[in-house]
């Protein structure tokens, strides 16, 4: 499969199974359209008006040349893969700690419903993440490293619980032979120079929640009581996160709703208050939400997400860029195979546990009781759930199979699929349609820097 588009003056072509990227003059840009389609005598005749005939041969002949290097117009290997991929032990690599179901601030498109999720608030006890981890290293084979996210509603309303953990974990490391890479997942409301130190040391990444312009940011994520900027209290903290981790190992992170369709002005907003690690992404909303991506949207997205990728390509030229999370794309083997056919790996290599200790997919699924998938005394107890997760891959979803983003996206997001289709099996296509755009300008950006 052959994916070529024009972005920012670039002829570019993806050879979807071998990865291989090429850019190209429009002759061969051409060439490459019709070449599956009729023979060399008919592109010659289809062409010849655009450009002299002996180019045309000689750039055909330089096409069959990277087609016998497996580097245009290879075959799909990794399909054949699927069946000893599925066969794969099950092993769990990561939880989703769910260590406060609640929350200091009452932002609008929270999944969890300002910290509830469909019920009860609650924080996590000592005892049920200390299982949850033992569950971990139990069920993480031969895998060392395990990665564990504090999340909420708001960690740091049970912080201290969170320092427990934190030292638990450390205490089992070397019996064990793991090392748990922990990470803080906060909207910085109560971050104070205690926290900021504490995860200094023991965390591995910090993901910091802001939407991006002042104005946007708090018309999304107001306060409780609906008084003062939620902006004004976590950017100056944010700033110093950044900071003390030499702007590595945190990254802050947005969601752009139909309220900020031109959210290109919230990612330099947060590039400009010196951030060098920025993720702004769609929310996920149903339709009826008055703030949900709408397909209208598209188009102006798609723009702002083209100017994004010049500006960025224009920054880092000029030594001040930044990473944008969503154009980050590995070109040179990129991930694992499994994780390229797969993705986040929810419902099987990670879980998201509940403040009571259940065991659900990942996050997004947490209080739909047909996603309950065990708990931390029992272990998983629906291990059919688990397998329609494991058994969830690229070749699983129609549209996956024929979309040429397969390998960067992996299949797209379980829950989005089952919010809009009902199953995990399908894809969002408002969604889809974003990713394949951001994938088109991520690789536009590796060929644009590559000039250099
Ligand atoms: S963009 Fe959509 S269709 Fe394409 S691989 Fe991702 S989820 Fe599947
Ligand atoms: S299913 Fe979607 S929301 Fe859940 S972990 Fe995967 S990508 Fe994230």
């Amino acid at each position: 499969m052959v994916h070529q588009y024009k972005n920012n003056g670039y002829n570019i072509v993806l050879d979807v199974n071998s990865g291989s990227v090429h850019v190209v003059d429009d002759m061969v840009y051409d060439i490459i359209a019709l070449y599956e389609k009729m023979p060399l005598d008919t592109i010659v005749e289809e062409l010849e008006n655009k450009y002299p005939e002996n180019d045309i041969r000689e750039a055909y002949s330089e096409i069959e040349q990277l087609k016998e290097a497996g580097q245009l117009f290879t075959e799909d290997i990794y399909e054949n893969y699927i069946d000893a991929f599925k066969d794969r032990p099950t092993v769990v690599k990561a939880l989703c700690l769910h260590i406060a179901h609640d929350c200091n601030l009452a932002c609008r498109y929270c999944f969890a419903e300002e910290g509830e999720y469909h019920g009860r608030r609650a924080l996590m006890s000592f005892e049920v993440g200390k299982k949850a981890l033992d569950f971990l290293v139990a069920n993480s084979g031969s895998r060392k490293n395990l990665e564990v996210d504090f999340f909420g509603g708001e960690p740091t309303m049970n912080w201290e619980v969170v320092k427990q953990l934190v030292e638990y974990g450390r205490s089992i490391e070397e019996a064990n032979n793991k090392k748990f890479r922990f990470t803080l997942t906060t909207n910085g409301i109560l971050l104070n120079d205690e926290i900021l130190e504490f995860a200094n040391k023991e965390m591995s990444n910090i993901v910091l929640s802001i939407d991006g312009r002042k104005e946007i940011n708090d018309l999304m994520r107001p306060t409780r009581n609906g008084h003062g900027s939620s902006y004004d209290i976590i950017m100056p903290k944010f700033k110093k996160v950044a900071e003390s981790r030499n702007q590595m190992n945190y990254y802050v992170r947005g969601t752009f709703t139909h309220n900020n369709l031109d959210f290109s002005k919230d990612v330099l907003h947060l590039a400009d208050e010196g951030f060098e690690q920025i993720s702004v992404e769609p929310v996920v909303a149903q339709p009826t939400d008055s703030y949900a991506i709408r397909e209208e949207d598209i188009p102006y997205l798609c723009e702002q997400y083209d100017m994004l990728a010049k500006e960025l390509v224009k920054r880092k030229k000029a030594g001040n860029g930044f990473n944008f999370f969503h154009f980050m794309i590995d070109l040179n083997g990129g991930p694992c195979v499994a994780k390229r056919l797969s993705g986040c790996g929810s419902g099987c290599e990670y879980l998201a546990v509940t403040p009571w200790g259940d065991f659900y997919p990942c996050h997004q699924f947490v209080g739909n009781e047909k996603f309950l998938m065990g708990n931390v005394d029992e272990g998983i107890t629906r291990t059919d759930i688990r397998e329609e997760f494991k058994n969830s891959n690229v070749y699983s979803k129609e549209k996956c199979k024929k979309c040429f983003a397969k390998f960067y996206c992996s299949g797209g997001c379980a829950a989005n699929s089952y919010n809009f289709h009902g199953n995990i099996n399908d894809a969002y296509d408002i969604g889809c349609e974003l990713q394949r755009k951001r994938i088109e300008c991520a690789i536009m950006i590796k060929a644009a820097l590559a000039e250099d």
